[in-house]
């Protein structure tokens, strides 16, 4: 399909619109051109949060390594029982996601990795892990890993101001074309939001994701959480995030573009929202209790009801009412 791209002063006037047409019809174009490519089929992936153990110190994420919370990781074996629940309620994507966490080196996750796909050839396994060598990456994509989340998070400043100084943009950059040259689907995206941002920095972040053409898009809302510097910041707007979704799908059609839980947490409606603005896949959490309790990226994260492993009916219900339904296949981009 034909690749449109707006112009910068579009997406600057779209951010400052408050007309409800210009929004609409925006939202309408991206959901046409998703149903066009991915019908009314809606993709699920099960998340699965390993550790919260994390090196970094992200300013605004709750797991950093400054925030005095309980520390949990998964066993391997908690880890394959998770995807063999899963995998009976009817998931074919795993999302293996955690801080970086050095206990998981790259022989523990192969094993992991090459168990849960020699016991379910038909699945893809996604990780989500962080920065990590290319030869680490590399090893990954061998041991049966297909796709990678890693999202560069914010544009230049704006990423200096959210992160510690250890922390380089260019390094997360960078690591996503490692993946991408040793065989990863990649997925990539940024906070909608965050402190201190503005029009002109989340332009270049669209602008960036439309020069790496990832498979995989991921945005979401900033939500402020409880004990990090940044608690007391307002949260991302639902607007903002619908706009971006919708520019981001017009902008890259062929795409997966999650309806993701940060907007499902801002605004109960948030997960068929962001499907009516061009998203085409969730996520539910199927982690076990143990994470789902201490996994705690920012305050009131939603991880039960349509968000869990067993919720699969009544989001598949939610997706009748406006249409769409759940695919169960492994759900590659097209
Ligand atoms: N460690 C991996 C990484 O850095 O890519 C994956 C785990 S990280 C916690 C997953 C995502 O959570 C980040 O990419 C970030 O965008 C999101 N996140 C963290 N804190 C957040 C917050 N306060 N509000 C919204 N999203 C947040």
């Amino acid at each position: 399909m034909f690749r449109e791209f707006f112009s910068d002063e579009d997406i600057l006037d779209i951010f400052k619109s408050n007309d409800e047409k210009v929004i609409i019809s925006l939202n309408e174009k991206a959901r046409r051109i998703t149903n066009s490519i991915y019908q009314n089929k809606i993709f699920i992936r099960g998340l699965i949060e390993i550790s919260n153990y994390c090196k970094n110190n992200c300013f605004y994420c709750g797991i950093n390594n400054k925030m005095k919370i309980k520390r949990f990781r998964l066993s391997s074996d908690e880890i394959i029982a998770s995807s063999k629940l899963a995998y009976k309620e009817g998931f074919r994507t795993f999302v293996l996601q955690g801080g970086e966490d050095s206990f998981f080196t790259d022989d523990i996750l192969s094993r992991i990795i090459y168990s849960i796909k020699n016991l379910f050839p038909d699945t893809r396994i996604t990780l989500s892990l962080g920065v990590r060598s290319k030869k680490s990456y590399k090893i990954l994509k061998e041991s049966g890993a297909d796709r990678y989340l890693l999202r560069f998070e914010a544009e230049d400043e704006i990423f200096k101001k959210l992160h510690e100084s250890s922390q380089i943009l260019n390094i997360r950059k960078k690591a996503l074309l490692d993946l991408r040259e040793v065989g990863f689907v990649i997925g990539t995206g940024f906070l909608v939001d965050p402190p201190f941002t503005n029009h002109i920095n989340t332009l270049n972040s669209i602008k960036f994701i439309r020069e790496l053409e990832p498979e995989m898009i991921g945005i979401g809302p900033f939500i402020p959480a409880k004990g990090t510097i940044f608690e007391k910041y307002p949260a991302g707007s639902v607007k903002n995030t619908l706009k971006i979704l919708s520019i981001l799908r017009i902008e890259n059609p062929h795409s997966l573009i999650p309806s993701t839980t940060a907007l499902n947490t801002i605004d109960k409606d948030g997960r068929i929202k962001g499907i009516l603005a061009g998203a085409n896949v969730v996520m539910p959490n199927i982690s076990p209790d143990v994470a789902k309790e201490n996994y705690k990226l920012y305050d009131n994260k939603n991880s039960t009801g349509l968000e869990s492993l067993y919720g699969l009916k009544a989001l598949d219900e939610l997706l009748n009412e406006y249409g769409y339904e759940i695919d169960y296949s492994k759900g590659d981009n097209k």
